[in-house]
């Protein structure tokens, strides 16, 4: 009898659930179709970025005035990325282009000189000085290693990776700013008041970051991946040890891997630090080798899809590195 009255009383509440979620429950497929009716009334000019930084920060600048997309597919490295055909019509087709930088993309070059007048090209490093890399892979060439692999794509030494340097981000911010501002794609009060906020997040960062890693116990990052957080390091003041050079590189030496396991040793690092995107094979090795956990360190050049559908932001991706930063550098 009890258990005969119990599930009545489940049963009982069950309905009562159900009746009030189909009550509150919107009509959705309405609304979406209304949606679609209002997007296509209105031809919304299209902004094609390369990068996810400058992605990020063109669609909070314009918010929903323009189309903005990125041309790297998400989870696709982009060091080795070349444009399809299709890439290049998207580019040419668009009312704004905007890259990171010759170095980074080094295939800009040839489309833009191609490209109709009415594109506008935004070139985000503009004003931008990009620091040499000091990486000491170099001294390999003495020992006949090829000079290729310590250069990026461009052939320079030059580092692409200026948006980890938040100062850098911020005149980037500035940059592609002042250039939708001249196009009348957004209210210019409103595209200011989004700059100023993009700015003082930026700020807000660099001030965590400074305060937080002024109190590390340990000083240098280890990480097995590419030459991406010079800029960092040098403005927090850390040493930066890498496996691989200014672009990834597949086929790491045991040579590299045995001098990032011995970095481990003599510094006591309570981590070693994988990069975003791949699988973290060598991190893993050297974690084995030497017992400390790995953790991730995102350069945010692109990022996941599962990233893109939950909407992570840049100012996001360096929270989490400076959480991972402080737990591996030990700041107090
Ligand atoms: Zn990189």
């Amino acid at each position: 009898m009890k258990a005969s009255r119990l599930l009545l009383i489940i049963v009982l509440l069950a309905l009562g659930v159900a009746a009030i979620v189909f009550a509150t429950r919107p009509n959705s497929q309405n609304n979406t179709a209304n949606t679609q009716e209002a997007k296509q009334e209105i031809i919304k000019p299209i902004i094609v970025t390369t990068l996810f930084p400058f992605y990020d920060i063109t669609s909070q600048l314009v918010g929903e005035n323009a189309e903005v997309s990125l041309l790297l597919p998400p989870g696709v490295e982009p060091h080795a990325f070349e444009p399809t055909p299709q890439d290049i019509i998207k580019i040419q087709e668009a009312d704004v282009f905007i890259y990171s930088g010759d170095v980074m993309e080094p295939w800009v070059a040839s489309i833009v000189a191609n490209i109709p007048e009415s594109v506008k090209v935004i070139n985000a490093s503009d004003g931008i000085n990009l620091i040499e890399s000091t990486d000491d892979h170099s001294h390999d060439d003495e020992h006949g290693h090829e000079d290729e692999k310590k250069e990026n794509k461009s052939g320079s030494n030059l580092d692409p990776h200026f948006w980890l340097d938040f100062n850098n981000t911020i005149i980037a911010t500035n940059t592609i700013s002042k250039a939708i501002s001249e196009l009348n794609i957004v209210d210019n009060n409103n595209l200011d008041q989004n700059k100023n906020n993009i700015v003082t997040a930026l700020e807000q960062l660099d001030t965590d970051y400074s305060n937080t890693l002024s109190k590390c116990t340990n000083k240098t990052i280890l990480q097995a991946g590419h030459r991406t957080f010079e800029y960092l390091a040098r403005k927090y003041n850390l040493e930066y040890v890498t496996t691989e050079e200014l672009s990834p590189n597949s086929d790491t030496s045991a040579q590299d891997i045995a001098k990032l396991v011995q970095k481990v040793r003599e510094t006591k690092a309570k981590a070693i630090f994988s990069e975003e995107l791949v699988e973290p094979r060598i991190a893993n090795t050297i974690s084995s080798e030497t017992g400390v956990p790995v953790l991730e360190l995102n350069g945010a050049h692109n990022i996941s899809s599962e990233q893109f559908q939950a909407k992570t932001s840049f100012v996001d991706i360096m929270r989490k590195n400076l959480e991972n930063l402080s737990i591996g550098l030990e700041c107090k």
